[in-house]
């Protein structure tokens, strides 16, 4: 009994130091990135210095910002918000609009009847379950909130990090494709991992702190677009002595 008990002991430690060793990597991982890339280059939502701070400060054009982002730009986004926002302003006046008026404000992003569809239903929602004041939610459980959010027409689980982190900071990590692409390359999940496995893993090793969780959201969103494309320029990627699938096709070669 004593034998296999410390045969156990011996495979638990084994599986920490394990998990210590990726979650290393991790860190040694970024700090590359964060000497080779300015953060304030990178455009993405979670920078630091996001152009438009209001977003921050204001939960629902957060959201419809969100919205306007999706298969587009940071410049067309703040282009589109910057027309709609211009004009109507809280839930009660966009869930009253026709969709052809929003479309055409938010034209320059794209998809404009699709999102427009989506913002007024969401503006909708947000006056009938939350009297169209998005706060309450600051009050609630992560869980509860990411939960509620995804409920919402149009919002699926990236969507919903994106707004738990960067409007509500709090720590919610978005698996967009070049989060999720670079980090399987990475080796920090399996490469049969889904999105919501890979999140599961990257946050059970970082702690629980959303400037962290920027971090880590900025430079592997960074990496997967400068460097980790679908076809990875590992020529001239930073990384390259912590990356498994470099070193793995660097043997076939
Ligand atoms: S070395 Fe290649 S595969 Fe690995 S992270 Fe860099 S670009 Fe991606």
């Amino acid at each position: 009994m004593k034998e296999i008990k410390n045969r156990l002991g011996e495979e638990l430690n084994k599986a920490i130091s394990q998990k210590e060793k990726i979650k290393r990597r991790l860190f040694e991982v970024l700090i590359r990135l964060a000497s080779n890339i300015p953060y304030n280059s990178i455009q993405t939502y979670p920078r630091p210095d996001h152009p438009d701070q209001e977003k921050r400060g204001n939960l629902f054009k957060c959201l419809v910002s969100i919205i306007i982002s999706q298969r587009t730009t940071l410049e067309k986004e703040m282009e589109a918000g910057s027309r709609l926002f211009a004009k109507y302003q809280t839930p009660e006046e966009i869930a009253n609009a026709s969709v052809r008026e929003i479309a055409n404000l938010i034209k320059p992003a794209g998809m404009s009847e699709k999102k427009a569809r989506i913002i007024i239903e969401v503006s909708r929602e947000i006056l009938k379950r939350y009297q169209g004041k998005l706060e309450s939610l600051r009050e609630k459980p992560i869980e509860m909130v990411r939960r509620e959010i995804m409920e919402l027409p149009g919002i699926g689980p990236k969507s919903a990090d994106c707004f738990l982190e960067l409007g509500l900071g709090m720590p919610s990590l978005p698996v967009d494709i070049n989060v999720y692409r670079t980090a399987k390359r990475l080796g920090f999940a399996p490469s049969s991992a889904g999105r919501e496995k890979v999140k599961e893993i990257i946050e059970s090793l970082i702690p629980k702190d959303i400037e962290i969780y920027r971090a880590v959201h900025t430079y592997l969103l960074a990496l997967g677009k400068y460097y980790c494309k679908a076809t990875p320029k590992c020529g001239e990627c930073p990384v390259t002595e912590w990356c498994r699938y470099f070193k793995k096709h660097q043997k076939k070669k």
